[in-house]
């Protein structure tokens, strides 16, 4: 997963090896340095890694290749600002600093959209909206900040006046991956700095240009320097000198497992603590009494929006045996006509796979579950000739048992396994049946059919007739493999911060000293 390296234009001097140096050099455009201590810096290595753009295959910038000299530069940038003017804010200061960067994220979004877009090849339509709600996290954090209030504690110890306080963490690391970059590092960065928390984000090596863009906007905003970093750069080089840095003493990761669970290895080394947003295989539940046509558009929304990149994407659809085959029919049907391209233009509903490695993983899967013996029932191909060639037609898989591949293992793609049931017992065996458990979707008008589904299903979100909604108001995260912690709402500001004990005697004789209190 190595990617080519560009020969460098001026820094150190030195020209890496790659093998699509020359090739690549030609079309770069733009060069993004590391924002560290509020300014660019450039790589200590001095080289630089290419970013494409995935509709067109363009190499259009070049980001800073990080190592490990770097991280530690950026930590520190990030300690000093903790231990200094970001520690002397009171809590209201910290909350209307956010305030302004919400106000300076909405006005750029879509200037940030564009960049985010060109990275990672979303529909324009939906990057654009995701940042410019981005701004209301900011804002919803901003107002938290000082809204954090400890506990007088009722003791039962006579002589003493006990109380908590909540002390921000220290120097979060915040590494997240490709295929929402802004909005997956807003969920961590929002609650962090209202904590009191200071950051460093090492964005996806595939999409860093976004991340450094915003990173520029918390100056304008007024927030000292330091207090939010990136470098930027491959996760094994840049990502782990993070998460083993001393003064690193919280990780908010959003990923793929393999690294997810490298991570929480090298964290509990140093009993770090943790917040990981894995992947999933969310299963979309079709009772017999949904309205159906609901349903079909929930599905769609579930699995094929964003081209399946999603982690809470409803990759494995459960239907009742009864309407199992018409309900394939309406969803193929409703498939028919749908339009893929250019993920800039407003007519198009799927766009490119992110990166060629991803494709290439989303193609093989498809070969997997044909070996496995499941029908594909509408699509199964590539597109050659869309873009760059990086598409993948939507797909649906029927004839899937639950314990082939197919349905046990994340895609990332837009790639549908169907799956019958009998009944509500069957739902919920099969539905829990898996590794995962980031999210569930159950379609019926039956509340309390509902209501029971809800209760049984192991996912961190269940979404009754409806699929994809998140909210920075409503806590998410998994079950299970699915990961650690909670994102959004007002608990997760917890994961921040440290529950501190104080007790004060309010007696004048320290008892017998040999005796515990
Ligand atoms: P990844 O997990 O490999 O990378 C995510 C981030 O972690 C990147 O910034 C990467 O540089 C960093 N990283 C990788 N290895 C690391 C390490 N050892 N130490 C520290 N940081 C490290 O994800 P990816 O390459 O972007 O995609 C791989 C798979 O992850 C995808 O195929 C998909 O299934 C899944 N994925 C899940 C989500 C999600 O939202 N849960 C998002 C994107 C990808």
């Amino acid at each position: 997963m190595l990617r080519g390296t560009l020969p460098i234009r001026g820094a150190a001097g030195r020209a890496a090896a790659g093998s699509e140096s020359m090739k690549s050099a030609a079309t770069t455009s733009v060069r993004y340095e590391h924002f560290i201590g509020g300014a660019s810096v450039a790589p200590s290595s001095g080289e630089y890694l290419p970013s494409e753009n995935p509709y067109t295959g363009e190499v259009w910038a070049e980001i800073a290749r990080g190592s490990r000299a770097d991280a530690e530069a950026a930590v520190e940038a990030a300690h000093a600002a903790f231990i200094g003017p970001w520690a002397a804010l009171t809590a209201s200061e910290r909350g209307r600093l956010l305030w302004r960067l919400g106000d300076l994220v909405a006005a750029n979004a879509p200037r940030l959209a564009e960049i985010e877009q060109r990275d990672n090849g979303k529909l324009a339509a939906e990057v654009v909206t995701q940042v410019r709600y981005m701004a209301d996290y900011f804002r919803y954090y901003a107002g938290l900040a000082d809204k954090v209030q400890s506990d007088v504690i009722p003791s039962d110890k006579k002589g003493v006046f006990a109380y908590t306080r909540y002390e921000p963490k220290g120097v979060v690391a915040i590494i997240t991956p490709w295929n929402s970059p802004l909005t997956l590092t807003s969920w961590k960065l929002a609650p962090a700095l209202a904590a009191g928390c200071t950051a460093v984000v090492k964005p996806s090596e595939f999409t860093s240009a976004s991340m450094v863009e915003l990173a520029r906007l918390f100056g304008e905003a007024g927030f000292p320097p330091g207090v939010v970093n990136v470098v930027t750069g491959l996760g094994p080089e840049v990502g782990e000198a993070l998460v083993t840095h001393r003064h690193v003493a919280h990780i908010g990761f959003t990923g793929g497992s393999a690294a997810g669970r490298k991570i929480y290895e090298l964290a509990a080394r140093n009993f770090k603590t943790v917040t990981l947003e894995l992947g999933g295989k969310s299963p979309n539940i079709v009772f017999d009494d949904a309205d159906l046509g609901q349903a079909v558009k929930g599905v769609v929304s579930g699995i094929f929006a964003a081209a399946g990149q999603s982690c809470q994407a409803g990759s494995r659809l459960l239907v009742q045996r009864s309407i199992h085959d018409e309900f394939v029919a309406r969803l193929v049907d409703f498939m028919r006509d749908v339009k893929l391209g250019d993920p800039t233009r407003p007519e198009t509903q799927i766009g490119p796979i992110a990166t060629r490695p991803q494709f290439e993983k989303v193609m093989d899967y498809i070969r997997i579950a044909q070996d496995e013996g499941a029908t594909c029932v509408f699509g199964g191909k590539s597109r050659p000739d869309l873009g760059a060639g990086q598409f993948v037609e939507p797909t649906i898989f029927t004839g899937v048992r639950n314990d082939m591949r197919i349905a046990q293992e994340e895609v990332f793609g837009p790639v549908l396994a169907v799956i019958p049931f009998e009944d509500e017992a069957e739902a919920v065996a099969i539905g829990n049946d898996v590794a995962y458990g980031l999210a569930a979707a159950v379609w019926t008008q039956n509340l309390r059919r509902a209501m029971s589904m809800v209760e049984r299903l192991q996912a961190g979100t269940v979404w009754v007739n409806n699929y994809r909604a998140t909210s920075f108001t409503s806590p998410f995260g998994g079950y299970k493999e699915s990961g650690i912690g909670r994102e959004s709402g007002t608990e997760t500001i917890k994961e921040y911060l440290h529950t501190k004990c104080v007790w004060i005697s309010t007696d004048l004789d320290v008892p017998n000293p040999f005796v515990r209190r």
